[in-house]
């Protein structure tokens, strides 16, 4: 099993520009082998297959980066433009801009190359950095490979992701253990027991707090050293309520995973639904693909379970006391009448109960 482990980090000043150089060669490499790949198939009609090595010749200084973090960036645009060619209607990948949020690159472990030394990290070309480790890797986990990002904070943090041989216990999971989960904008979830948690919106309590900062950043000339101050606090506060939310949903899978032996969620494209339904807020604001996968490991933990459900399943247009399919039903019917058996419905409760179900048939 797969673990991740963030830590900030403390580079030097030799470090820090290393980094820098480190991002701008891994977005460069991406941006040009995609104006390659793209250029190829516009007049070939095919896949282009580059490796960054074949660059190297005409831009000497990329040598000067961890190759690793070339090779990463190339597999990551091969697994975009995969996608492309299996749907053509995703569209090119889009080329990274020097103005995104997150500088970053990730670079693997090989014989020993990154290493927790003391109190730092040793990395590839970059040497012993300086870290803060308040959680421990136990023993036995071994590193597979490290994303060293940069955040619009200005803060540097190294993500490790390990691998470790899971002592899961061998239980015999309980059919009356299953609970379904059915994904609702105002609460986060409401489960097949009619329960939805009482989730903190921190976006929104500190949304006030940071549209009144994010004013004051309107107003001021854009490059001056306030403004790149202030660009730093409204980042501080985007990061604070992005640590808090991720608090709550370890918490709160944590409970359904000590609780319930089955779990059954919609295998929903999120992203999809964001764009189509203008629910983007919300959707960022709750992060359940992110609780999804939080959930998937905790019960994989326990020797439990996380079945995935048919996105095209109609969980929330099935009445889950006779069976029919009512296909009046619209995004804005909360509550509903059954027209066949007259029963009363919750929208996502409902929902969560087809769920839990069709869970529950699956593994029959
Ligand atoms: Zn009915």
């Amino acid at each position: 099993m797969n673990k991740a482990y963030k830590y900030r980090l403390y580079p030097n000043a030799f470090q820090r520009e290393l980094f820098t150089k480190t991002f701008g060669c891994v977005r460069f490499i991406y941006n040009r082998m995609l104006e390659d790949k793209i250029a190829y198939y516009q007049a070939a009609g095919k896949m282009l297959t580059t490796t960054p090595a074949a660059y190297k010749k005409e831009f000497p200084w990329l040598a000067e980066v961890d190759s690793l973090a070339l090779c990463n960036a190339q597999m990551q645009l091969q697994t975009a433009y995969r996608n492309f060619f299996r749907d053509n209607s995703i569209g090119f990948p889009k080329f990274r801009s020097k103005k995104a949020q997150k500088n970053s690159y990730t670079t693997n472990c090989i014989n020993d190359n990154i290493a927790i030394i003391g109190s730092c990290l040793k990395l590839p070309k970059a040497g012993r950095v300086k870290a803060k480790f308040h959680r421990q890797i136990p023993k036995g986990y071994k590193i597979k490979s490290v994303t060293i990002s940069m955040e619009a904070t200005g803060k540097y943090y190294a993500s490790i992701l390990t691998e470790y041989e899971a002592e899961v216990p061998a239980i015999s999971l309980d059919a009356n253990k299953v609970l379904g989960l059915d994904y609702s904008s105002p609460h986060f979830y409401v489960d097949s027991e009619g329960y939805a948690p009482d989730m903190p919106h921190y976006y929104r309590r500190s949304e006030s707090a940071l549209a009144r900062e994010q004013r004051k950043l309107s107003k001021m000339v854009k490059g001056s050293s306030n403004y790149q101050k202030q660009k730093k606090v409204v980042a501080k506060l985007h990061a604070r309520i992005r640590n808090q939310r991720k608090d709550w949903q370890h918490k709160e899978s944590r409970k359904i995973a000590d609780n319930w032996d089955i779990v059954c969620v919609e295998d929903i494209n999120l992203k999809g639904m964001a764009q189509g339904l203008h629910l983007a807020k919300a959707i960022n604001d709750n992060g359940f693909g992110q609780f999804r996968t939080y959930l998937a490991y905790k019960l994989a933990e326990r020797g439990k379970k996380l079945i995935m459900i048919d996105k095209w399943y109609p969980s929330s247009k099935l009445c889950q006391n006779c069976g029919v399919v009512n296909t009046e039903l619209t995004l804005a019917d909360r509550n509903w009448v059954c027209p066949s058996c007259g029963e009363k419905h919750n929208r996502d409760h409902n929902a969560a109960i087809n769920i839990r179900d069709a869970g529950l048939r699956m593994i029959a």
